[in-house]
């Protein structure tokens, strides 16, 4: 990361640098990464401002997961081949530390779904959707960034739970996806309504029972619109304010249905639930053989593609996980 941005973050606040490959060293491994996963937390760590996570220091390799092979190792427990997952950053190889590797099965699942619906993309969106927003068959469930690499696995997790589900993405291409692809029953456009009001006029519209639970990946005035068509004891997952980064603080202008429908909002970071994390990957792949889960990615191309891959989660570029592929 070569610079912090001012407003929205930009390519130039990136550089790419090619070094020389350092050598092993006793305990090590080094690995060699096919696949880095993008995700919006990264964009948040690169303001210097109070957030749950230190913030991305610059002229050091940008914070990231990757899952790759090792190509050499000095540790017993790892051997060349084996494949691995860990935050290794934004980088092509990387010598690491295997403590804090997560090897996982050479099964013939596709590797870079474990940075995805298989990994912290899918045990994110399991845990906001069963420990928070906690549906029972029949209640409606809807789901902002519906077409996204969390929203899409929190819509086929709700549906596989008997729900009735409303995605919310742009688009007509994203709506397909949402709908026919992912299972739901219906899909909002929110770039063909103006305000938060009026969203809250169309989803009433298109959820005339109301809404029981809310899984939110955008906050702003997205969560503004939905929070007065929530129905009595509705649950809200506070998953990700995306529409937020780089924006000065906003205050909710229909917070008060918070107290009126006796809402229960609950913010959640998934690496503070790692003692659900092997539950929640074990529900989803079971999902995947039964074919309840479907997984999509939006793949770029060599490292020069990153900058402009985390980008482009800003306006919508992805449809499903957007990943990185090295080779
Ligand atoms: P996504 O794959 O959903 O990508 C981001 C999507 O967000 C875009 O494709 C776009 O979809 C939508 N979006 C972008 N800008 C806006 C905006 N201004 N208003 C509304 N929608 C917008 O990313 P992830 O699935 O990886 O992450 C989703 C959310 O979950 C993020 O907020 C992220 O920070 C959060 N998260 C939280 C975790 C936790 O532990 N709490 C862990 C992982 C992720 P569209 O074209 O439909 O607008």
């Amino acid at each position: 990361m070569a610079s912090r941005p001012v407003g929205k973050p930009a390519a130039e606040n990136f550089r790419v640098e090619e070094v020389a490959l350092p050598a092993i060293s006793a305990g090590t491994v080094l690995i060699r990464n096919r696949y880095l996963s993008i995700d919006p937390y990264m964009l948040g760590r690169m303001y210097d401002t109070r957030s749950y996570a230190a913030c991305q220091p610059l002229d050091e390799v940008m914070i990231g997961e990757t899952a790759g092979y090792i190509v050499a190792s000095s540790h017993p427990d790892f051997k060349i081949g084996d494949a691995v997952v860990g935050q290794t950053g934004w980088q092509e190889y990387a010598l690491f530390n295997p403590k804090s590797l997560r090897k996982v099965d050479n099964d013939g699942t596709a590797l870079s779904a474990y940075l995805g619906a298989l990994g912290m993309t899918g045990a994110t969106a399991w845990f906001g959707l069963t420990q928070i927003c906690r549906p029972s068959a029949g209640e409606t469930v809807v789901v902002s960034a519906a077409a996204g690499a969390v929203g899409s696995v929190a819509v086929q997790i709700a549906k596989a739970q008997g729900c009735r589900v409303i995605g919310i993405a742009v688009g007509a291409e994203k709506a397909n996806y949402v709908t026919h692809q992912l299972g739901a029953d219906d899909c909002i456009d929110y770039r063909t309504v103006d305000s938060s009001t009026d969203l809250s006029t169309l989803l009433s519209r298109r959820a005339p029972n109301g809404v029981d639970a809310f899984f939110d990946n955008v906050n702003g005035w997205i969560l503004e619109g939905v929070l007065p068509t929530m129905n009595l004891h509705g649950r809200i997952a506070l998953c990700g304010m995306i529409s937020r980064f780089g924006d000065k603080p906003m205050s909710l202008s229909t917070h008060e249905f918070l107290l009126l429908s006796r809402l229960k909002a609950q913010g959640f970071i998934v690496w503070d639930h790692l003692d659900q994390w092997d539950q929640a990957v074990a529900t989803l792949k079971n999902m995947l053989k039964g074919e309840t889960l479907r997984i999509s990615e939006t793949t770029s191309k060599g490292i020069e593609s990153a900058a402009d891959a985390c980008l482009g989660l800003l306006n919508g570029h992805n449809i499903g996980k957007q990943i990185v592929q090295f080779y």
